[in-house]
């Protein structure tokens, strides 16, 4: 029997994965309520209010290996064989011991079954939960209609409410983060109004480290957004202020049981993305990745990542390679005019990183280090208004030249030069 490859969820991930292995002349069954109807995320956030193109359906190429499921996948149960054969729970491997080496391409036995909620059950020998995540949504009492912007129905009802104002509007953002900005920003970009409301006294708090935050958010305290500190209570954001109330308060892994288990957070995947259930992997926002090169304590949530993994599982699956997860990870995100990257691993905690400024003393970069000594390694790099030079970051970080803290703190270091070695 061949293989019988399930994805489960056509965002990023998912159809990354599918486009791969119709690629390879392999055909697989790509799930998810949307299925043929998906789209890119990102600009979601960042066009509410220009009226321009705002999203982008993903594209398959030639379709024909891939058949599409329209239907939400409900659990999934392993093959008998398979599940006699596990471990309680208690005693289970974990992700980094489990599934070194996935099953050579070809040789391939049904390791379990998802359901969907139309009634069906489809086998598999191989299955890829890419089911992303789902926002917070909290409720503002004096903002009934408050919603995130996540979805294209999100973001389409929003587009609908500013096309039909005739008037410059008010916006009320709950919550500072990536999304919260970019949202808040293109309301002020585009003529209206933006207070954004905060838990902190600090925006970007948990994304970026603090010399790139406080000047990204001092650039948009200079255009125009207001930000009101401390309010841990949505109820406190005063009625009859805002015209419109989007919240951006995170989001979390969208799971499905296997065999009645549901994470706690999100699916643990080993540096080969594989979950401590054989036969099953994940990938993008619902897989946190707990060993490898790129480990992190949280879903890395960007969309670079999300389609390396769904490439990165295809080239394992199909057998081109046995090495981990490597790709540099990094996230884009443009806040109005503000264009700000990370590359590789930042902490918005540290205190010891490298900053370089660029000729305009405006544009600038943040160098991360595996640790204080000079010889220590760069691990990761932040860029502020600076697209080339984050394409530099990543082109080092991915390289076999990484330079040291003695040499980034050197004034007559050229990163750009040192990316083309
Ligand atoms: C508004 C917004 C702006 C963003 N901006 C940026 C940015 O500027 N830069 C950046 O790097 N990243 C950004 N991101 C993050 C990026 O979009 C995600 O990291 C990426 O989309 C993750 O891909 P994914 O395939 O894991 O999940 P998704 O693309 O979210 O796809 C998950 C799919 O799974 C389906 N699904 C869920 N549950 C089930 C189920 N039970 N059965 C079947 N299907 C299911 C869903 O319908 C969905 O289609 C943004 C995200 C959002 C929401």
């Amino acid at each position: 029997m061949g293989k019988r490859i399930v994805i489960i969820g056509a965002g990023l991930a998912g159809t990354t994965a599918a486009r791969e292995f119709g690629e390879r002349g392999q055909a697989v069954t790509l799930i998810d309520p949307q299925a043929g109807e998906t789209y890119e995320r990102p600009p979601l956030s960042k066009h509410l209010f220009d009226g321009s193109r705002y999203h982008l359906p993903y594209h398959l190429g030639s379709s024909e290996l891939v058949t599409f499921v329209s239907a939400r996948a409900l659990q999934i149960t392993l093959a008998e064989a398979t599940a006699e054969s596990q471990p309680p729970a208690e005693s289970r491997p974990t992700a980094e011991s489990q599934q070194d080496t996935a099953a050579p391409f070809g040789e391939s036995e049904i390791a379990g079954t998802v359901s969907l909620d139309s009634g069906e059950t489809l086998e598999f020998t191989h299955c890829i939960l890419a089911t992303g995540m789902e926002a917070n949504a909290p409720h503002v009492p004096n903002y009934p209609d408050a919603l995130p912007v996540y979805n294209l129905g999100e973001a389409e009802w929003i587009r609908a409410r500013v096309e039909a104002s005739t008037k410059q509007l008010n916006v009320g953002v709950l919550g500072s983060g990536y999304l919260g900005m970019e949202v808040a920003t293109s309301a002020v970009a585009a003529g209206h109004r933006a207070t954004v409301y905060l838990r902190g006294t600090e925006p970007l708090r948990r994304q970026l480290s603090k010399p790139v935050r406080d000047a990204l958010v001092a650039r948009h305290r200079d255009a125009g957004v207001e930000f009101v500190m401390n309010l841990t209570d949505p109820a406190d954001i005063p009625a009859g202020v805002h015209d419109l109330l989007v919240t951006s308060v995170g989001a979390r892994p969208e799971l499905i049981p296997i065999n009645g288990d549901v994470p706690e957070f999100a699916w643990d995947v080993n540096e080969k993305l594989a979950t401590s259930h054989p036969g099953v992997w994940a990938a993008g926002d619902c897989a946190r990745v707990t060993a490898g090169p790129y480990a992190l304590a949280h879903p890395w949530a960007c969309e670079p990542v999300a389609e390396t993994h769904g490439k990165f599982l295809v080239q394992l699956l199909t057998g081109e390679t046995e090495q981990p997860w490597s790709d540099v990870p990094w996230h884009w995100s443009f806040q109005g005019p503000e264009k700000v990257f990370t590359a590789g691993l930042t902490r918005p905690d540290a205190g010891d990183v490298v900053i370089r400024m660029g000729p305009d003393g405006k544009k600038m970069q943040v160098f991360h280090f595996a640790g204080p000594e000079p010889d220590a390694l760069l691990i990761g790099v932040e860029t502020l208004g600076w697209p080339p030079m984050q394409a530099a970051a990543r082109r080092v970080l991915d390289g076999g030249h990484i330079p040291t803290r003695a040499q980034i703190e050197d004034p007559e270091f050229d990163l750009k030069a040192h990316s083309r070695l």
